[in-house]
């Protein structure tokens, strides 16, 4: 299976890289509103059509012309023939033509003066990691004064089959515990903190001065990379546990909206960061050759993890689940891991099933609607 990872570099800033970025977006613009006046959708045509007036009015060379071409229909995709201004959020997609890298740091790259040719510094982390690693294309982009340049590394993993010797971890979402695994590993919510942070941008917004609205746009990077410097850690974590050929089988996360429904919390954690936290878990799943599952969490929370009794409302008691039938209590979010754990046990029983591909979705909600579940 192709497993893909992004490694970030500092690149210092020139005159070169940004003039060319300049022009890129010129080019991607141009493309881009010919593309959605003439509700165009093949690049082909989009090439046929503009290919020869961008390199008439910019200065790009062939492969960068090409590449806005391409990243202009990208966008026109995604965005739904809306309004782009492509000036304020400048970058270039570079591909193996317009770029190259190794991990000595050494990195060449096209612009509308030539090639440039910059070394970058590696961190220990990546040459650790991603040193074996296929290199891909890349993206330049600019975020105030400073430039990085995104790589795309891709490595092929042999995902080992699953034996009976191998476990399984069922990891459950929440709000209270942002993350608990059959493991028994518990993830604290940080819900002050990001209370804090949210009182902190109410207050701002309330104001609306100009220096408010700095103040805020401040506020909201630091949040985004607090949560996403939490999901690394937590990830790492769990997948720490897990070998080749083990199963890692996550709630799907629909079920989260509803868990936090008509509470103030709901802001608080965003449906972002769960999904952030869910891709962190699973390429470092995949990395490791380990196989990720994500199922629906139907009653995941209602039912005993031991004798199966599933209530319409969970016999709850100070974040404790405790069974009226059997008399089985442990933590809630332990026991709806336990339970998502339990699901995947029946999926292999059931159908016999020694796993070396991912299993989607369906495959279980099938299995669900049949009698025998
Ligand atoms: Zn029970």
């Amino acid at each position: 299976m192709l497993v893909q990872a992004t490694i970030r570099l500092n690149v210092p800033p020139s005159r070169e890289l940004i003039d060319t970025m300049v022009e890129f977006s010129k080019a991607t613009q141009f493309a881009y509103n010919y593309a959605v006046k003439n509700k165009i959708r093949s690049w082909k045509i989009l090439h046929q059509k503009t290919y020869r007036k961008i390199r008439a009015f910019s200065k790009l060379p062939s492969q960068l012309s090409c590449k806005a071409i391409k990243y202009a229909l990208e966008t026109k995709k995604g965005c739904r023939n809306r309004k782009v201004n492509f000036s304020k959020e400048l970058s270039i997609r570079y591909d193996h033509r317009s770029y190259s890298f190794d991990f000595s740091g050494i990195c060449s790259l096209s612009t509308i003066y030539g090639r440039i040719r910059q070394t970058l510094y590696v961190p220990e982390y990546y040459l650790r990691t991603y040193r074996n690693w296929e290199i891909r294309s890349a993206t330049l982009s600019k975020s105030g004064k400073h430039l990085s340049l995104n790589i795309t590394v891709t490595r092929n993993v042999d995902v080992a089959a699953h034996t009976s010797n191998n476990k399984v971890i069922g990891i459950d979402l929440g709000i209270n515990n942002l993350a608990t695994t059959s493991e028994k590993q518990f993830f604290k919510g940080v819900k002050d903190k990001l209370a804090n942070f949210q009182r902190l941008k109410s207050r701002l917004q309330s104001k609306g001065t100009a220096s408010a609205r700095r103040h805020l746009k401040k506020l909201s990077g630091r949040q985004t990379r607090f949560m996403r410097s939490i999901n690394h850690e937590i990830s790492k974590l769990i997948v720490s546990r897990a070998n080749a050929g083990d199963i890692i089988v996550l709630e799907d996360l629909y079920g989260i909206r509803d868990k936090s429904k008509g509470r103030a919390l709901n802001r608080l954690i965003s449906n972002w960061a769960f999904y952030q936290l869910k891709n962190f878990i699973e390429y470092k799943t995949l990395r490791k050759g380990a196989i990720f599952i994500s199922i629906p969490s139907h009653h995941s929370s209602k039912t005993c993890s031991r004798c199966n009794e599933t209530y319409t409302k969970r016999p709850k008691n100070a974040g404790f689940f405790k069974c009226l039938n059997c008399g089985y209590s442990c933590n809630a979010d332990l026991n709806a891991s336990l339970n998502l754990r339990g699901r995947t046990n029946v999926l292999r029983n059931v159908l016999g099933l020694l796993v070396n591909q991912p299993i989607v979705a369906e495959d279980y909600i099938s299995l669900a609607a049949s009698p025998c579940f």
